[in-house]
């Protein structure tokens, strides 16, 4: 299946989607947690293809809302402060940004949320807003990596300016340009050093106690994300007990 638009979920008011989603043969709501760098977006788009769901992504939000240079909100614009520190979002401000995509989680094409919720305040927050709309999650998959891997991914990470591919230098060396289109690859201002300390240590301190959440609910999933994307779709796919 293609990769939908996602018009809505990035500008969030009254924003619709380009295209309707085809109805499912399976419909999934998953959320995905895991590390920065653990590879979580790329099995977003993976599994968002294989099941013609949508990958949601809290971090696209804010990445949009920067790439319209100022004209974002206000909110949106001291969101971006933290997060260009490394920092987690206030919950506050990403609930009120889910909520208003509230459209987006009653697709009937099914969803993939990446990186939210990151908090179990967030987690809470989720089932209420889902329970409220007769929505119930499918299952969390929490995708495992060592952490001195994870660094090591976050790091050689360059992503595409114009078309967004995710690369790593092991992939382009010395190479700038994007293989796909051409495109200036550059590092995410979040995955420098500095930032890359505080962001594994919010993770840290709020991974636990998420997985420990829905664990208790019977909805955690655990995937080792070591090898190819392909590998861990496999893997994932297994897991779940889902059979191509
Ligand atoms: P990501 O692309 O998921 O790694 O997110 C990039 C950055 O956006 C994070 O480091 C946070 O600053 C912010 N962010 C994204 N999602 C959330 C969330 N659910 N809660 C708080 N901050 C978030």
């Amino acid at each position: 299946m293609s990769m939908r638009d996602r018009n809505a979920w990035l500008k969030g008011g009254h924003s619709q989607c380009n295209e309707r989603p085809a109805s499912p043969l399976r419909r999934v709501r998953f959320v995905l947690l895991g590390a920065p760098g653990v590879g979580k977006g790329t099995q977003a788009d993976l599994l968002a293809r294989y099941f013609g769901a949508c990958h949601l992504s809290t971090g696209d939000i804010f990445r949009a809302a920067r790439a319209m240079n100022g004209s974002a909100s206000r909110a949106l614009q001291a969101a971006l402060e933290f997060m260009k520190r490394g920092d987690l979002v206030p919950d506050e401000t990403v609930l009120a940004l889910v909520a208003e995509r509230i459209g987006c989680l009653r697709c009937q094409g099914g969803f993939l949320l990446d990186g939210f919720p990151r908090t179990v305040a967030q987690a809470e927050a989720l089932d209420v807003l889902l329970a409220g709309h007769q929505l119930q999650l499918d299952a969390a998959v929490s995708y495992e990596l060592p952490l001195n891997k994870i660094v090591a991914r976050l790091a050689g990470r360059r992503t595409c300016s114009a078309c967004k591919k995710v690369y790593h230098l092991d992939q382009v060396g010395e190479s700038e340009a994007c293989v796909n289109c051409g495109g200036k690859l550059i590092q995410r201002e979040d995955d420098r050093p500095e930032s890359i300390r505080v962001r594994m240590k919010a993770f840290r301190q709020a991974a636990q106690p998420l997985a420990a959440y829905y664990e208790s609910r019977h909805l955690l999933v655990s995937v080792p994300a070591e090898g190819a994307p392909e590998a861990v779709l496999q893997r994932t796919l297994d897991s779940l007990r889902i059979h191509s």
